[in-house]
């Protein structure tokens, strides 16, 4: 608990990460402005192979401004009834895509749960970002596994992927804005899904071992 304390406490540093917003946006408008600068002083330069590194560096920037947004957003969140097996449905085409691309699979085991209060843009953030990390946590190959089954009073949503697991270390610092260990990382994703759970009043926790690595989201159901 006192962990998750912590953990919500350094979400509410908001303000203190606007240098660092800054920082990770304007390296890729400099790369980009690079590039621009080269192919305006040489016309005659092939450019065409700096273009998907420029459409990269864009992506990247968009992508820290979107994760951004949802955790500075005020905390009046768009909650409705409706049934998160629906939504992770939706999402299956798009995460099942990235998969393919590295030869991973995706097992969807979505049990009859009941309808909970839910923020549709918000909880394909969460199940977004526990996806993609599950995958870039599997060097090669491997099963991600998306579950949900309803438990007592709770939804419960789990994550599971099959790579080396996360040391102690690297446990205590998830969470932290910006912080990554990955050379192409934002360092936002799970920071993002704690503040997602925080406005759901659902919980995280982390399941690890050298075989993988388990997320699992509990939510509340309706009364
Ligand atoms: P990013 O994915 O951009 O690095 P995240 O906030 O999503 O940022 O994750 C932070 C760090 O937590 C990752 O860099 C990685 O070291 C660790 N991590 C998150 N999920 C997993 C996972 N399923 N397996 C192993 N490590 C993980
Ligand atoms: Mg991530």
């Amino acid at each position: 608990l006192e962990k998750e304390m912590a953990r919500l406490d350094r979400l509410h540093l908001i303000g203190e990460m606007a240098a660092g917003i800054a920082h990770e946006i304007r390296n890729p408008m400099t790369t980009v402005r690079g590039f621009l600068q080269m192919s305006k002083s040489m016309p005659d330069a092939p450019m065409h192979q700096y273009v998907d590194l420029m459409v990269s560096e864009l992506d990247r920037a968009n992508e820290i401004i979107t994760e951004f947004l949802t955790l500075a957003k005020n905390r009046t969140t768009n909650r409705y009834s409706q049934n998160l097996n629906v939504i992770i449905d939706a999402l299956y085409p798009l995460i099942q895509a990235e998969a393919l691309l590295s030869d991973k699979h995706v097992l969807l085991e979505l049990h009859h749960c009941p309808n909970i209060l839910l923020d549709e843009k918000e909880i394909r953030q969460l199940v977004l970002n526990l996806a993609l990390n599950g995958l870039e946590a599997m060097e090669q190959g491997g099963n991600l596994t998306i579950r949900t089954y309803p438990k007592d009073d709770e939804v419960i949503l789990e994550i599971s992927d099959e790579g080396t697991g996360i040391t102690d270390e690297i446990l205590d610092k998830i969470g932290t804005p910006f912080f990554t260990t990955k050379s192409q990382g934002t360092g936002l994703g799970m920071a993002v899904c704690y503040s997602v759970a925080a406005r759901h009043h659902a919980s995280i926790h982390i399941k690890t071992s050298e075989q993988g690595t388990t997320f699992f989201v509990h939510f509340q159901s309706l009364p």
